[in-house]
């Protein structure tokens, strides 16, 4: 059994994971990443002595306690790294000087939206008297859900138990559809843009709760840095990993996964295969549609996606001093709209690192733009190398000109501008349509369990952001976790972890 082997698609945070509880079970692991860095989505890049992290805004469970820090630890990812602990989420500006902060702190939060709004004050306090509830939440970390026997599952039922009419009643709700319920016109107009309009309301809540408790920070270095501790504990673990390597198929012998083959046409073999990268390649191009049913399918033809991105990083010659530091930035209204992936967009997010300085040089700041996409409109482009080099400087160019407008003098402090389109995110890392998280979690999602293995197909397993609905980085480690569970109880094996 000792010398039973792995195959794994995939250096991302599932397939680095999968690693690192492979070699921690005993198992012999090969990764095989097409890139030359591990990381997959959760990644930084560097350009004119900037790094652009094109990441992680917040990592759940990033402090000592129950929930996902066991798995943080296991995986080498948290110790010696600082947290960034932010006191609010965002912050919405309105066309007439309003402002909404979306307050970490719930009583504050509570508070100031009473005073934009006191007409709404029924709504807000059934939201945040329901958002109070998730606080005593605790994820249950220890066993996959696909093992649960009757016991475990009563239990979990028994935990949720006290959640159930708050997750029934917000889950069903978009943030649109919970925006719309307001008064306050500004409330109405700002709220869909916190998540986005068609997200459910109620992991947003499950958010606040960690976000509250100051439970979810922000690792000081950056995505990159983080995912290159996961890389660090794998390899320290004994395991291997093979970079630059294009998995083109899945070797599948009587329907069994026995391998892999790269795009260079070498084969490697193992026990079993499991495949960590994007889900569409994996099921539709790595072995040609031929394991999937209805439902499968029906996933991929229906269920909405988290959109891609324009992403717009910019390295500034200033600080930022009059911009206090939030998780994911602020979104302004545009005095002129602006036309970028073929949309007319009348609001802009901006997010300043003024939080992370390892990111620029002294005296200098990292400024990006997330603006959602259409993954078809950018690839048609692509097709004409001129055209699309011409439509990013057009984009920088407008990002640029309104920032300026906020900041007189910012174009002129510009030292790097990088523009990455939803071709760029497909092309570095693979996922479908260039989607930055997977599977949206509208409503009705939140109890969708989708299998990590294929119909008919044996040995084989999913892992990562395309099996668990909402992605993020806690789900692709944490599924990972689970399918080493799952093949080690199929080898009638204990399921060990260690911490570093
Ligand atoms: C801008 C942005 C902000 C985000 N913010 C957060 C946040 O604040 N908190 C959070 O938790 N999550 C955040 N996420 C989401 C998070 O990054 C992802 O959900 C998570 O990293 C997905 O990990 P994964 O391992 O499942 O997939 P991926 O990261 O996509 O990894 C898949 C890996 O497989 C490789 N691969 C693909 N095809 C092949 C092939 N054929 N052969 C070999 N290798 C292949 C890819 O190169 C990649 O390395 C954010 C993502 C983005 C882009």
């Amino acid at each position: 059994m000792e010398d039973r082997s792995i195959v794994i698609i995939g250096a991302g945070i599932a397939g680095l994971a999968a690693g690192c509880y492979g070699r921690m079970n005993g198992y012999r692991t090969e990764v095989f990443e097409m890139h030359d860095k591990p990381g997959g989505l959760c990644t930084s890049w560097t350009r004119k002595g900037y790094t652009i992290d094109g990441c992680l805004h917040w990592l759940t469970d990033s402090k000592p306690g129950p929930g996902f820090y066991r798995v943080w630890q296991e995986l080498g990812a948290v110790q010696g790294r600082e947290m960034v602990y932010f006191d609010a989420f965002c912050r919405l500006e309105g066309r007439h000087g309003e402002e909404f902060v979306f307050h970490n702190d719930m009583e504050r939060l509570e508070q100031h939206m009473l005073q934009l709004s006191p007409e709404d004050s029924d709504l807000i306090r059934d939201f945040i008297k329901d958002a109070r509830k998730c606080l005593r939440f605790e994820m249950p970390i220890d066993k996959a859900p696909e093992l649960y026997g009757p016991v475990d599952g009563l239990k979990m039922l028994l935990r949720m138990l006290p959640f159930l009419s708050t997750v029934r009643k917000w889950d069903r709700l978009s943030m649109e559809e919970f925006a719309s319920r307001f008064k306050s016109p500004f409330l109405r107009e700002i709220l869909p843009l916190i998540w986005f309009p068609e997200f459910s309301v109620f992991p947003l809540m499950a958010f606040m709760a960690g976000f509250h408790q100051r439970r979810s920070g922000y690792p000081l270095g950056g995505s990159l840095e983080f995912s290159r501790a996961i890389e660090k504990r794998y390899l320290g673990l004994g395991g291997g990993i093979q970079y630059e390597s294009k998995v083109a198929k899945v070797i599948v012998e009587n329907d069994r996964a026995v391998g892999i083959r790269t795009e260079d046409g070498s084969e490697h073999r193992g026990d079993y295969v499991i495949s960590a990268a994007d889900g569409y390649a994996t099921i539709f191009e790595m072995m040609d549609g031929r394991y999937v049913d209805k439902r499968i399918r029906g996933y991929y033809e229906k269920l909405a996606i988290f959109p891609p991105l324009v992403y717009v990083a910019m390295g500034v010659n200033r600080t930022f001093e009059d911009v206090p530091p939030t998780i994911s930035g602020f979104n302004m209204p545009l005095a002129e709209p602006m036309a970028i992936g073929g949309r007319l967009r009348e609001r802009l997010d901006v997010h300043i690192y003024n939080h992370d300085p390892s990111l620029a040089p002294a005296g200098k700041t990292v400024v990006i733009c997330m603006i959602g996409s259409d993954y078809g409109y950018w690839k048609k482009l692509r097709e004409n190398p001129e055209q699309y080099r011409e439509a990013k400087e057009k984009t920088a160019r407008q990002v640029i000109a309104a920032l300026d407008k906020r900041w007189p003098g910012f174009a002129s402090q510009i030292e790097m501008c990088d523009v990455a389109t939803p071709v760029t995110f497909h092309r570095y890392t693979g996922n479908w349509q260039g989607s930055f998280e997977g599977w949206m979690v509208t409503p009705g999602m939140l109890t969708l369990r989708m299998k990590k293995t294929l119909p008919g197909l044996d040995r084989f397993y999913m892992a990562g952001q395309w099996v668990e609905p909402g992605g993020g980085i806690p789900s692709a480690a944490f599924s990972a976790r689970n399918v080493m569970q799952i093949i080690c109880k199929r080898d009638k094996k204990r399921f060990e972890t260690s911490f570093p």
